[in-house]
């Protein structure tokens, strides 16, 4: 299947950064990373603030050119070498930190808003079908301020999952919740994100996160890829000691 069929595609996508390089102004803030997230897997790009993970999906999402090295979903290259695939035509879709959702806009607004090529009934359906796959059925109505820390992540969750990407990318999606509710809630957008089918890309900077959900870690520090590999092959064989000292944090 090409790139633009599976836009409202059902399957996993195999994403693959290789070589890429970016910057901003003068300062290069990522050096050749190549990595792949594997279709229907879920990776985790870990590393401390200032690492480049959100740069890295950005670059994905295509909301910035990299300054060097190709994109590739499904063996297509969609950035670099010459080649923009505009950010709609990926079939990726990107949650983000605060879960932006615009709060005069009720949830199910919310929800559909990435879903304007559609026609509106479609629109409403689609919206309504991924409330109930997060648990929100019967929060069409309501506004974003009358929703809890862990509702508003759920309702960006449906709106990143209603267009059904082949990848689904989320930037830190539990920094911002409660200490308390972060397990629960953790387990609970696993379990979604599984029966998604999509292949999903988690950022932290939380080894423990990455630890917990991920099939595949992927490493940074300093724009660079540093190590990559089952939570068990970081955790017990690290290669470096900056990753032992990541990962010598969780008990
Ligand atoms: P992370 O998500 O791992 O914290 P980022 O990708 O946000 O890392 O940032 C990587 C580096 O790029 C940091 O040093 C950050 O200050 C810098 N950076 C990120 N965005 C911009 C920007 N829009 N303009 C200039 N520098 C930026
Ligand atoms: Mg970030």
């Amino acid at each position: 299947m090409n790139v633009a069929a599976r836009q409202m595609g059902q399957t996993a996508a195999r994403l693959r950064f290789e070589n890429i390089r970016h910057g901003y102004d003068h300062r290069d803030v990522i050096s050749d990373v190549t990595l792949e997230a594997h279709p229907g897997e879920v990776l985790c790009l870990l590393g401390p603030s200032g690492s480049g993970k959100s740069t890295l999906l950005r670059i994905a999402a295509g909301l910035e050119m990299p300054r060097g090295g190709r994109l590739l979903i499904d063996g297509a290259t969609v950035a670099g070498a010459g080649a923009f695939l505009p950010p709609e035509k990926r079939g990726i879709g990107l949650m983000f930190q605060d879960f932006a959702l615009f709060p005069h806009m009720t949830v199910i607004a919310n929800v559909a808003f990435g879903l304007a090529h559609l026609p509106k009934l479609k629109q409403v359906e689609a919206a309504r079908e991924a409330l109930f796959r997060v648990g929100l059925a019967g929060y069409e109505g309501k506004y974003p301020h009358m929703l809890s820390g862990g509702e508003q992540q759920r309702v960006a969750l449906a709106r990143a999952l209603a267009p059904r990407p082949a990848v689904l990318m989320m930037d830190e999606p539990f920094s911002g919740l409660d200490a308390r509710l972060k397990d629960q809630v953790r387990a609970d957008t696993l379990a979604i994100l599984r029966e998604s089918g999509a292949t999903v890309i988690i950022v932290t900077h939380d080894p423990e996160e990455a630890m917990g959900m991920a099939d595949r870690i992927a490493l940074l520090k300093d724009g660079a890829l540093v190590q990559q590999g089952t939570p068990h092959d970081l955790f017990v064989h690290p290669e470096t000691l900056f990753a032992a000292s990541f990962f010598s944090e969780i008990n």
